[in-house]
């Protein structure tokens, strides 16, 4: 049966970025529907490391679907030269996905219908008309994709065409007890196992989230080098299922929106190219796009994006550069200095700002070649 419905928004998407618009839209007092591809609520691969920042954002509580919050960092450079430096205010929060983004979807006043994937949409003279996979046709004033890394509706819409992908695989693993404990309180990174990316460990509820990333150019082996390199740490992974992603790549600011839709998230490339973070991007981008409709400024979405990305995004890209074309010169001097451990801190609590955290990473990377042998 073919029905005609309309709202004021129609969100694709149920992550991050889709549930956030739908909050941020709820409040605001539009009439929201939320289609989401998947049930709810769904597995998300992802290592859930949550900046602090984000949960000021909402005025409700996180704390049940809050799994960690790690005092402290463990840097290691394959497996050696490690250092583990307190996260002072414990600045990141680990959730699991599936919860973390329902959790905001609850709180949404929104109409939500899961297992149900937009199939096409179109813009008309007065709103979008978005088809499902069903063939159920629906009707709104405006669009929001928040479709994820392959976002299918940024391409129908003619946006970011040239993206970039880039690979990441991810475990949930139950490791032996003593494992667990040794890592349940510490965030671990571990660089120079593979070109252009990292390996962490990252500490849940009952488990470890245990992942690999390629932040530039083409994921080779990811799963072979998790595998070898989480051995030195005491965890077996061969059996455990695992899960492989994309991660579109921030590489600068770039057209996110028509006259009616606008993407958010993943779909719209805001993902960190130094660490892969991506959450906090989708729900600041969301929060963005809900801004635009009520304020009625849709068309000025992409430069609000562009003003954001140049504080929080922009900045990292230069980091990125140099990070991944000389990482032990950058570990060694940078990445083992303490101090820099406090910066990141302060930026990831939303504190620091764009020249307070360049400065302070010259310092701390001169500060190294002066002392370290
Ligand atoms: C292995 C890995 C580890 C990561 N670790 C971190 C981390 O620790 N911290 C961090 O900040 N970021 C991390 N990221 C990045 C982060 O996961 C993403 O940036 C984040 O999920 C973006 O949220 P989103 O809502 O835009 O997209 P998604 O979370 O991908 O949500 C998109 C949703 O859209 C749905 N959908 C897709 N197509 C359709 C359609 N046609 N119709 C309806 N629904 C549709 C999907 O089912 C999905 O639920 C990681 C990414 C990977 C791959």
């Amino acid at each position: 049966m073919v029905r005609t419905l309309h709202w004021d928004v129609i969100i694709a998407g149920a992550g991050a970025a889709g549930s956030s618009a739908a909050y941020f839209l709820g409040e605001a007092g539009a009439r929201v529907l939320v289609l989401e591809k998947d049930r709810l609520p769904r597995y998300k691969p992802c290592g859930g490391a949550v900046p602090a920042a984000v949960f000021r954002l909402f005025p409700f509580s996180f704390d049940p679907v809050i799994e960690r919050r790690p005092s402290y960092v463990i840097y290691s450079w394959r497996g050696e030269q490690a250092v583990r430096w307190p996260l002072a205010g414990r600045p990141i929060c680990m959730v699991m996905r599936d919860r973390f983004d329902w959790h905001i979807l609850q709180h949404a006043q929104a109409e939500v219908r899961d297992g149900m994937t937009v199939e096409e949409v179109q813009e008309t003279a007065d709103g979008v008309r978005v088809r499902t996979a069903g063939g159920d046709i629906l009707h709104a004033d405006y669009l929001i994709a928040a479709d994820g890394a392959h976002s299918r509706l940024a391409h129908q819409l003619g946006l970011r065409r040239q993206r970039e992908l880039v690979g990441a695989v991810e475990v949930e693993h139950t490791p032996a007890p003593a494992v667990m404990e040794r890592f349940a309180d510490s965030a671990l990174f571990e660089f120079g196992a593979l070109r252009n990316g990292y390996l962490w460990i990252f500490p849940k509820g009952d488990h470890l989230s245990v992942g690999i990333g390629q932040l530039r150019g083409k994921g080779s082996e990811l799963r072979a080098v998790l595998l070898r390199e989480m051995r030195k740490f005491g965890l077996e992974l061969e059996n455990t299922p695992w899960h492989g992603h994309t991660l579109p790549v921030y590489r600068g600011p770039e057209p996110l929106g028509t006259t009616r839709c606008m993407l958010a998230g993943d779909a719209a490339g805001l993902v960190d190219p130094l660490s892969g973070e991506g959450i906090r991007h989708a729900v600041f981008s969301a929060r963005l796009a809900a801004k635009a409709i009520v304020q009625g400024k849709v068309p000025a979405y992409s430069r609000a994006v562009a003003r954001y990305a140049r504080s929080r995004l922009h900045p990292i890209l230069l980091l990125a550069r140099l990070f991944y074309e000389h990482p032990w010169a950058c570990y060694r001097y940078g990445v083992r200095n303490r101090r820099a451990t406090e910066l990141f801190a302060g930026w990831l609590n939303g504190q620091s700002s764009k020249a307070r955290i360049m400065t302070g990473l010259l310092l701390c990377f001169l500060e190294g070649l002066v002392r370290l042998p």
